[in-house]
């Protein structure tokens, strides 16, 4: 039996202080600290957190050459009173093992994903700026390790969190999206419900493509191009007159917890939501009819993303100013409930 206990080596000097949070690009700077289990033998070996820093891989190893590797995304929040939080934490544990089942890797144990995460962030708790819009962004990830080019599962892997501050700031600028005729991120039987690496990879050309039309994110279709499945990296919204309109998850949709969050909460409001599939026909219908009041995004980094004018072909769709935007209010419901404002009815929030 191996050790689960994590083995800790600390580092001498934070360099917390000497960091100027507001003037650092999100994502260039790690905490102290980072987390790490290695998969050998057929079994997870002892946890460590040490200091952040370079690993050492061999250049074979087959992450580089077959892609073996998944990853999650959660925050961290601090409250008014200092105590920090993470936000259902157990749903990204499942869904990293989700994606290690689809791409042949070994699942996380909950102890050592759980542990980990709460004994770095215990360690690192200096890094969760308050202040609604602050937080900790936290990087579970999974990735073969093993030396040697034969195309097979590999029998070596590492488990890592790492976390990297974010501020809250008005990333000023609208988001355009432009509807998917052609590129297709997920199949049927695909990966796509995953979070592996490499479907990011693969969405990065037909995203520069929309850019260069002037769209900052594409709008994801299904492989027939008639119904619409997520916009870029997140799961999206329409709102048609009142109602609300998302797609089902399926093997080529990913299971955000933002989106199932937003669905609960803007039930709760009353808000009559559907939960279906939804055409590119009757969204480019509504948007000629004026009809069309609300796309947005619903992801953990950005939370939630409205969206401004939609593409497709040749024709463009502007979207209407609302005063009161779903967007607006379901977003602070659930910054709301992730900072420690209001009421958790659904124990989504755990302390650290
Ligand atoms: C991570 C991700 C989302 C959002 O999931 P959350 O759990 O809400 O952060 C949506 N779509 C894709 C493709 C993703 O990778």
């Amino acid at each position: 039996m191996i050790n689960t206990a994590i083995n800790i080596s600390k580092v001498s000097e934070s360099k917390f202080t000497s960091i100027d949070l507001d003037n650092v690009t999100f994502g260039t700077i790690y905490t102290d600290h980072m987390f790490f289990c290695d998969f050998k033998d057929g079994e997870w070996q002892q946890p460590q957190i040490t200091p952040y820093q370079p690993l050492q891989l061999d250049p074979s190893a087959r992450v580089f050459h077959y892609g073996q590797a998944a990853f999650e995304g959660m925050k961290a929040y601090k409250d008014e009173h200092g105590d920090a939080w993470i936000f259902r934490p157990e749903e990204n544990w499942k869904r990293i093992n989700f994606s290690a089942r689809r791409l042949a890797m070994p699942e996380v144990p909950e102890e050592v994903f759980m542990n980990g995460l709460k004994t770095l962030l215990e360690m690192d708790k200096q890094w969760i700026v308050p202040g609604k819009g602050n937080s900790l962004y936290i990087r579970p990830f999974l990735f073969a390790t093993e030396a040697g080019v034969s195309a097979a599962p590999a029998a070596e892997y590492k488990f890592m969190i790492i976390c990297t501050p974010v501020q809250a700031y008005y990333k000023g600028g609208e988001v355009k999206v432009k509807i998917s005729d052609y590129f297709s991120r997920a199949a049927n039987g695909g990966v796509g419900a995953t979070k592996a690496a490499g479907n990011y990879a693969a969405s990065f050309y037909p995203t520069n493509k929309v850019k260069e039309e002037g769209y900052q994110q594409i709008i994801w279709t299904n492989s027939t191009h008639e119904y619409l499945e997520e916009a870029g990296t997140m799961n999206v919204f329409f709102r048609i007159g009142d109602k609300l309109l998302t797609a089902p998850t399926d093997d080529r949709i990913l299971d955000g917890v933002t989106r199932k969050s937003l669905i609960q909460l803007a039930k709760d409001e009353g808000i009559e939501v559907e939960v279906r599939k939804v055409s590119v026909k009757e969204v480019t219908e509504a948007a000629r009819k004026g009809e069309l009041k609300e796309v947005f995004g619903a992801g953990t980094a950005a939370v939630v993303v409205p969206i401004t004018g939609v593409g497709y072909q040749d024709e463009h769709f502007d979207l209407p100013k609302l005063d009161n935007p779903y967007s607006t209010m379901l977003k602070e419901k659930l910054l709301n409930i992730q900072y420690n404002i209001t009421e958790d009815k659904y124990n989504w929030t755990q302390k650290i």
